[in-house]
């Protein structure tokens, strides 16, 4: 009998924590997140950036690869000023941190500086891990790469205090749907509670990570989702709806990339469909694709499948081609999937 899995193994903790113990205060230090950073990415990679400098660590920088810009809900996270461009990144760190990415890939020409790093511990939660790092705090059944990065922190001896829990809590607000989705447990409440109790404030939060947009945001989801598609004959039955934005879209509207990606939520709220399709240009014929299901399929197989990654009820991959190229393709995943 296999015994259910309790996160990763105590001499991987172990290992984390000698790791930033064995360093000297002056150590450079790199924490890393993928590419289009979203709230569990920063906060999870802030709030231990600011463990990290209430250990005393004075170089501390945290980078992401890509086009330097975070989102606005989260340009006020505490622990900002961390942030630098990839290309200020340490180029010799003694220790690496990479947090909530899923595989190299989501790391861009940053994943280099990991393979080279002495020490690389990587904190993640994706099924679809490829298992990179020297050090591995990777458990699927977390609700957010945020849960591990609290554990680390509070087993390196520092109290949470309000601005490593507002980045905590911002990334478990936002991997958890605002506690609504199937990983939200007992636990994840606990952890919640703890950081609600250092003196946050979530009714402020949540408006300005949840509820605050731009109005041109606004327009631009009542166009996309004015052309979504429902195929209920879809996915052996099962359904798929669909909807694409161009950066075209973006542009009319004057709006950054980053407002699209919540927009797979109210695409996926179809009652017809089981799966939902999100394609969103990110250059001349490439795609950045969010999938989701609400339970017939696990499409971080189908998204694994073309090279991407996630969890059973939401992946992505980038997808080539026209928006038509990507349905199709999905279309035919899904059909080999249920056959
Ligand atoms: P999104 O649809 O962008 O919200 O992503 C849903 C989930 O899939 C997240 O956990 C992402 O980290 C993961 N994901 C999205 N795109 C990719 C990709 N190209 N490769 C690996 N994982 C991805
Ligand atoms: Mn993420
Ligand atoms: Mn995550």
């Amino acid at each position: 009998m296999t015994l259910p899995s309790t996160g990763p193994a105590a001499e991987q903790w172990e290992a984390a924590v000698a790791a930033v113990r064995a360093l000297g205060g002056d150590a450079g230090i790199q924490l890393i997140c993928h590419v289009s950073p979203d709230g569990d990415a920063l906060g999870s990679m802030l709030g231990f950036g600011l463990a990290l400098r209430r250990l005393g660590f004075t170089r501390v920088r945290a980078t992401f690869p890509g086009e330097f810009r975070v989102p606005t809900p989260y340009a006020e996270l505490p622990g900002v000023d961390l942030l630098v461009p990839e290309a200020e990144a340490f180029t010799d760190p003694a220790l690496v941190l990479v947090f909530d990415v899923a595989a190299e890939s989501r790391m861009g020409g940053l994943a280099g500086l990991v393979a080279a790093a002495p020490v690389s511990v990587v904190l993640d939660h994706h099924a679809s891990n490829t298992g990179f790092g020297t050090i591995r705090l990777v458990d699927p059944r977390a609700a957010a790469t945020s849960v591990l990065a609290e554990q680390l922190v509070t087993r390196l001896g520092v109290p949470l205090d309000a601005e490593i829990a507002e980045c905590f809590y911002v990334a478990l607000a936002t991997d958890t749907g605002s506690f609504k989705f199937e990983a939200t447990t007992v636990a994840v409440h606990e952890l919640a509670a703890r950081l609600i109790a250092t003196g946050l404030r979530p009714g402020d939060i949540s408006r300005r990570i949840f509820d605050t947009r731009p109005f041109g945001a606004m327009k631009l989801t009542g166009e996309v989702l004015g052309r979504a598609v429902l195929e209920p004959s879809a996915a052996g039955g099962r359904g798929l709806v669909w909807t694409y934005a161009t950066l075209a879209d973006l542009e009319r509207h004057d709006q950054p990339p980053y407002v699209l990606d919540t927009l797979i939520d109210p695409v996926r709220s179809a009652a017809e469909a089981d799966v939902a399709l999100l394609v969103k240009q990110v250059a001349e014929r490439e795609w950045a694709v969010s999938l989701r299901s609400k339970g017939a399929v696990d499409v971080s197989r189908l998204a694994m499948s073309q090279g991407g990654g996630g969890h059973r009820l939401a992946a992505g991959f980038t997808g080539y081609g026209e928006p038509g190229d990507v349905v199709d393709t999905v279309r035919r995943l899904l059909d080999d999937y249920l056959s």
